[in-house]
């Protein structure tokens, strides 16, 4: 620091020789005057500035004695005027512990030497917490010698009081993240409060699901008698501070409990319990009202405004820890139940299953288990549509629920599919049927969906604990072995286990293990089924029909494998298979010079939906090199309608790729007509059924003609299928129909055989 001379030189005069001794003596005196002056002034002047700053400072002797104060110390102490503070110690003022603390520090800095700087200390001040940031630099005489302290201390109560607030909300997050259950979490989130504000007593309440109430959330500090009696209080503006304040959205305060109406029953008894105040905060979270802050306190009166960051803090902390329970409730129930019937899941009933079977157990009781499988959920689906279909799910779901009652359990395990386990009394084979007939009576008590009345009928198989398994598993595998005999025996019956149905279930797994053993084996051919042009008497195309070669059983048909394959998903490999040999021997008969025809591919829904499936297709055709425009996809409607737009976007996407679509089986599925302009295909083929009674059946004649018409209209081609007679071919060339395939012209073939006749036969290219 660079020394401030002490006098303006400028304005005293200077000392020079040629004065008298009178005049050097009067001079003496005005300088001295001068330097009085301006060391008053500057006395003044620092005073002034010490004095204004609001950090304390002080000078002590060698025994703590006050030497001088600033006004912050005599105002915060309590005083008037320096002068009372003046020769007193710390131990005047402070208690001892904080008194001998401070004199330690100001002895060894006094000792030392050394500064003490920036020191945070925690001081309390009334019951109030203060912190301060202490400084103490030793004071020292003339001669360079320690004679006491000097001190400078801060108040920074307000930045640590900031600074503890973040430091709790990253705590209380932390924890949120963590996933401290919600009670936990609220009760440190009351105790945080009542640590930060010393006289109050804090209960956080939250609403219940509907939010027609408030529960107890936490109340850590309040007497379980009163716990009681705030527990389920109504959201509604007279039902006490709380309800008010949920009801309302904002904040309600009772200034004084010693006036509280006697309609208020919670605050007169905190009044009993010494509370003298009380105020609620709704606590929201995304604008809605999840619970309420309330804040009791000893003393009458407004709370310090000081503590609102705090509280605003803590509201917000409750709100995303409230949300963030109901979210992971949420999602719990949702993980463990369907969201469309709110039954419960698979994971959910294996979960309980044990639990069911070991109280039975314990009771002396058999267990029922029933797979349920609705015959015609499908029609439904297919033919009103998904909304028609939720409905029906949610009313046999409701049916079932209601033949239960509460002791025991169905749930939703597949589309149509469902569980039920029902404790029975012991041995009761009787009651067994009894109990499964009633339900499946009750499914197929008529409904209305979409203004209509339907019958839905189940098949319903029944395993029984024990006589039937011990375990879940095995109870579920033979419930679902006797399920799968109702569907055998036509449906819409029930069906209790019985030793011999496994030998089903295990056919099946060991027919699924052939086939995809059959697959790597190449034991799957493909036969050929020419369709021809009546007009022109050309070969158009071929259809690819699938055959297994079994080493075995011999040639098996795809009506005794296909719905197997589609079941276990299998057919998303056959199909593949099935596509990519037809493009190759599509390609090698035009190598080999035939004139080129199209090839249509019969594509299951599953396969359809396979995600990969439109590119399959892109593949096939580049490995094999086929022009797309000689390949033809032929979906039925049922498939389509199960999904139209999904089914209409994956259509465009093939036909993107150039090739056809064709929509087989037409006229027994549900499509709408409107619906049929839609779709981006190039071809009806009227399902076999149809031709077949031509010309028995003038229903199924007048049904042929009219979609033939009706293809012409919509610009589609349209070929018949299943034409076994020259009858039928001359109806069908009569209604307009020229493209036919049927055993008339000729049966499925092998490759080689339909080489042979497509040499023979004249072929059409057809576009
Ligand atoms: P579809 O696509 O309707 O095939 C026509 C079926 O009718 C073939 O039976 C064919 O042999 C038979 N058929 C043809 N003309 C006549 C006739 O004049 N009279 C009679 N009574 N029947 C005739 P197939 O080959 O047994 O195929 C049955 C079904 O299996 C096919 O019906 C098709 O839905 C499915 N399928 C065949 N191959 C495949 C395939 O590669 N993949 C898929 N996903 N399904 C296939
Ligand atoms: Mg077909
Ligand atoms: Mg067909």
């Amino acid at each position: 620091m660079t020394k401030r001379p002490l006098l303006n030189e400028g304005r005293i005069a200077p000392v020079t020789g040629a004065e008298t001794e009178t005049d050097r003596l009067a001079n003496a005196m005005s300088y001295l005057r001068a330097v009085e002056q301006e060391a008053a002034e500057r006395h003044n002047w620092l005073e002034a500035m010490i004095n204004h700053i609001p950090d304390y400072i002080y000078a002590k002797d060698a025994d703590g004695h006050f030497l001088f104060v600033n006004e912050a110390v005599v105002r915060d102490n309590g005083f008037d005027h320096a002068s009372e503070l003046i020769g007193k110690t710390d131990f005047d003022l402070h208690s001892f512990d904080a008194a001998t603390s401070i004199a330690e520090v100001e002895r060894r800095v006094m000792t030392s030497g050394l500064a003490d700087l920036g020191i945070e200390e925690r001081a309390l001040r009334g019951g109030d917490e203060r912190w301060l940031m202490m400084s103490r630099v030793p004071l020292r005489n003339g001669k360079g010698e320690s004679i006491g302290v000097v001190g400078m201390s801060r108040d920074i109560t307000a930045r640590k009081a900031a600074e503890h607030l973040l430091q709790t909300q990253a705590r209380l997050l932390e924890l949120v993240a963590k996933g401290m259950p919600l009670d936990r979490l609220l009760e440190e989130l009351v105790l945080m409060i009542e640590a930060r504000m010393g006289d109050t007593r804090a209960a956080v309440m939250v609403m219940t699901d509907d939010g027609r109430q408030l529960s107890l959330g936490a109340a850590p500090s309040l007497p379980a008698e009163y716990c009681q009696l705030v527990n389920l209080i109504e959201v509604s503006h007279d039902s006490g501070i709380s309800g008010r304040a949920a009801f309302s959205g904002e904040p309600q305060s009772a200034l004084d409990l010693m006036d509280a109406p006697p309609s208020e029953h919670c605050l007169r008894m905190a009044r009993r319990l010494g509370l003298r105040s009380c105020r609620s905060m709704p606590i929201r979270s995304q604008g809605k009202v999840l619970g309420t802050l309330d804040l009791y306190s000893e003393r009458p009166g407004a709370p310090d405004p000081r503590h609102n960051d705090l509280i605003g803090l803590a509201a917000d902390l409750a709100g995303i820890a409230i949300e963030r329970s109901r979210a992971e409730a949420r999602i719990s129930f949702l993980a463990r139940h369907d969201a469309l019937t709110g039954l419960p899941n698979r994971l959910h009933l294996d979960a309980e299953f044990e639990n069911l079977l070991a109280s039975a157990e314990k009771a002396g009781r058999d267990v029922a288990v029933a797979f349920v499988d609705l015959d015609n959920f499908k029609l439904v689906n297919d033919s009103l549509g998904h909304a028609a279909g939720d409905d029906l799910l949610k009313i046999t779901a409701a049916r079932m629920r209601e033949c239960v009652e509460d002791s025991g359990m169905v749930a939703r395990v597949g589309g149509d599919e469902f569980i039920i386990a029902l404790p029975i009394a012991r041995g009761a084979d009787s009651s067994l049927s009894e109990k499964f007939e009633h339900v499946r009576r009750r499914i197929a008590e008529p409904m209305l969906l979409e203004g209509m009345h339907f019958h839905v009928t189940s098949s319903i198989g029944v395993a029984c604990y024990p006589v039937h398994g011990m375990s879940v598993a095995q109870l579920l595998l033979n419930a679902d072995a006797a399920m799968y005999r109702a569907k055998e025996v036509g449906r819409d019956n029930l069906q209790i286990f019985s030793t011999e149905m496994p030998e089903t279930a295990h056919e099946k797994l060991k027919l699924t293990e052939q086939m995809r053993q059959g697959l790597g084996k190449d034991e799957f051919v493909l036969h050929f089924q020419p369709q021809w042009n009546q007009q022109s008497g050309a070969v158009s195309g071929v259809e690819a029909l699938i055959r297994w070669q079994h080493p075995q059983l011999g040639l098996v048909f795809p009506s005794d494998f296909i719905p197997l394959a589609e079941e276990t998903g299998l057919i998303a490999n056959i199909g593949d298979w099935v596509l990519n040999e037809a493009c190759r021997q599509a390609k090698t008969w035009q190598e080999q010079g035939l004139p080129p025809l199209v090839m249509s591919v019969n594509v299951s829904a599953r396969q359809f939906r396979e995600r990969a499936w439109v590119s399959q297709v892109a593949d096939a055709l580049a490995t094999s090199g086929l022009d797309p425009q000689y390949l033809e996809l032929e979906v039925t409607e049922s498939l389509i309608m199960q999904d139209m737009n999904g089914a209409i976007d994956r259509m465009r996407q093939l036909t993107g790729l150039g090739v056809k679509l064709a929509i087989d089986d037409f006229g027994t599925g549900y499509s709408s007509l409107s619906a049929l302009n839609s779709f981006p295909v190039s071809r009806l083929k009227i399902d076999r059924s149809f031709v077949a009674d031509i010309p028995e059946d003038a229903g199924n004649m007048a049904i042929t003609a009219a979609i033939v018409s009706l293809a012409q209209k919509l610009g589609l081609n349209v070929i018949a299928e299943g034409v076994e007679t020259a009858t039928q071919a001359a109806f069908l060339l009569q209604c307009g129909c020229e493209d036919m395939q049927g055993y008339y012209f000729s049966r499925p073939i092998d490759a080689e055989q339909c080489e042979a006749l497509l040499r023979s036969a004249p072929l059409l290219g057809r576009q």
